[in-house]
């Protein structure tokens, strides 16, 4: 019946498409593939935060508040899947009323304590946490279609500002279809990322005020219309899915999720500026957090994929300047390794990362090595920091070394002694040259792609 060309062709597409249904095998490699790292932006994983005497429901969203606690966002005993909304975006199980357990919750950044909750009886299925200087909570609600902000001075059931109609999916100037993050501007104006179906970006000011909009859909379940082939333009979003701004650079910059990318656009005027993607990140980015330390470094972090090579589930470090993987950051243990990491938070020093997870429902937390003090790139520093963290780890050692020298000759010893000198040698004399390259190789070069310096056509409708 059929050709052997055609039977070795059938049996290498199997092989190929079972290759997509092994996550153990990308966490494998998550585990054992190449470092990027740069010792300046080394994390150390923190297993067991936080410590709740509860269940989070799919944890959407993390940020911190004016104080430096940590802030959750999650979908309690609600879960996204396909009988939550029918093929026109409407939210289906509006009787069974809104998530009943608090879905905002506060913890102590550093013990992992709960410090205050609020929120239940309001969501119907969270989405996006922003908190301004102000200590104003910005949420979003992809099944209300619709944004809130929250003066916890004045209450936490009764938003002092809500946009978007109520269950009521819409593309005009008042409504958003699943809107998905929230950016605040210094003077308080604040972008809206909307979202799952409209794929646009909208200003508005303080006071709600719609000011402008730009983006086309491109998300290929959403759109209406076909896109020319080849790399999808600037401007277009498949799911614009998470907001930042750059505060020293006066730029907003989006999550394009389903095209792997980060788009950053002037905050005035919504024209276009520039865009980063990596083949390492791949071809899905959920979240996109800005600091402006040495020159502007932007977390992101990828999620599963549809496409081939899958790369690891990881967060990467991109500089700005010289538009490069400086860093990654993962859970240590496999046990805990990212499966669906939807939202990330970055302290201003970026000391402190923050990861939500939707399934497993939980959230990570990563803490700088360097952080403890002294010099970012001594690794004498760093090994004490990872050891002091775990009391097992240091007796296990310490036990060794004891046993050790109990049971070694003199001669051994001697041997030992000598080979040590030689790595010292050898450490001394090419440990500079060899790091070079090692953050010069082509693989960790992001391309970063100017497409619209010169016309800068990007849509805006007042
Ligand atoms: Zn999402």
């Amino acid at each position: 019946m059929f050709t052997r060309w055609q039977r070795t062709i059938f049996a290498t597409l199997i092989i190929y498409a079972t290759s997509f249904e092994q996550p153990v095998v990308i966490e494998a490699a998550n585990a054992s593939g190449v470092d990027l790292r740069n010792d300046e932006y080394e994390y150390q994983y923190a297993q067991k935060w936080p410590s709740l005497n509860r269940s989070l429901g799919s944890v959407s969203a993390v940020s911190f508040d004016p104080r430096g606690n940590v802030v959750i966002f999650h979908r309690g005993s609600h879960v996204w899947n396909e009988r939550s909304f029918n093929e026109e975006n409407r939210y289906l199980p509006i009787i069974d009323g809104p998530i009943p357990e608090s879905t905002v919750l506060t913890i102590n950044n550093g013990s992992g304590v709960l410090l205050d909750e609020w929120g239940s009886n309001f969501f119907y299925m969270p989405h996006g946490l922003t908190i301004d200087k102000d200590n104003n909570y910005w949420l979003t609600d992809v099944a209300l279609h619709q944004i809130f902000k929250f003066d916890l001075r004045i209450s936490t059931t009764k938003p002092v500002l809500t946009l978007g109609r109520r269950f009521e999916p819409g593309n005009d100037i008042h409504s958003f279809c699943k809107p998905t993050s929230i950016a605040v501007l210094e003077n308080g104006d604040f972008f809206v990322a909307d979202g799952y179906c409209n794929g646009r970006v909208m200003k508005f000011s303080s006071s709600g005020q719609p000011i402008l909009q730009w983006g086309k859909n491109s998300f290929y379940i959403t759109r209406r219309y076909s896109l020319p082939s080849g790399i999808v333009p600037e401007n277009f979003f498949a799911i614009p899915h998470s907001l930042t701004y750059a505060a020293d650079r006066d730029l907003l910059c989006v999550a394009d999720r389903e095209q792997g990318r980060v788009q950053c656009f002037h905050a005035g005027n919504g024209t276009f500026h520039s865009m980063y993607s990596n083949p390492k990140v791949g071809s899905r980015l959920f979240s996109v957090k800005y600091i402006p330390k040495d020159g502007g470094l932007l977390y992101v972090i990828n999620g599963p994929q549809f496409t081939f090579p899958q790369q690891p589930i990881n967060g990467y470090i991109l500089s700005m300047t010289t538009n490069r993987i400086v860093g990654r950051f993962y859970p240590s243990t496999p046990q805990e390794a990212f499966s669906n990491p939807h939202e990330l938070a970055v302290s201003v020093d970026g000391v402190n990362i923050y990861v939500a997870e939707l399934s497993p429902t939980m959230v990570h937390k990563f803490t700088r090595k360097n952080a403890a003090g002294g010099e970012a790139t001594d690794p004498t520093v760093i090994q004490q920091t990872a050891m002091s963290s775990n009391v097992e780890s240091v007796v296990v050692s310490q036990s060794l070394y004891a046993g050790t020298l109990t049971t070694v000759s003199f001669v051994v010893s001697l041997i030992g002694i000598s080979l040590l000198i030689i790595c010292v040698s050898r450490v001394i004399c090419f440990k500079s040259p060899a790091r070079r390259q090692r953050f010069s190789t082509h693989s960790e070069n992001i391309s970063l792609r100017n497409l619209n310096q010169a016309g800068e056509e990007a849509q805006e409708e007042v």
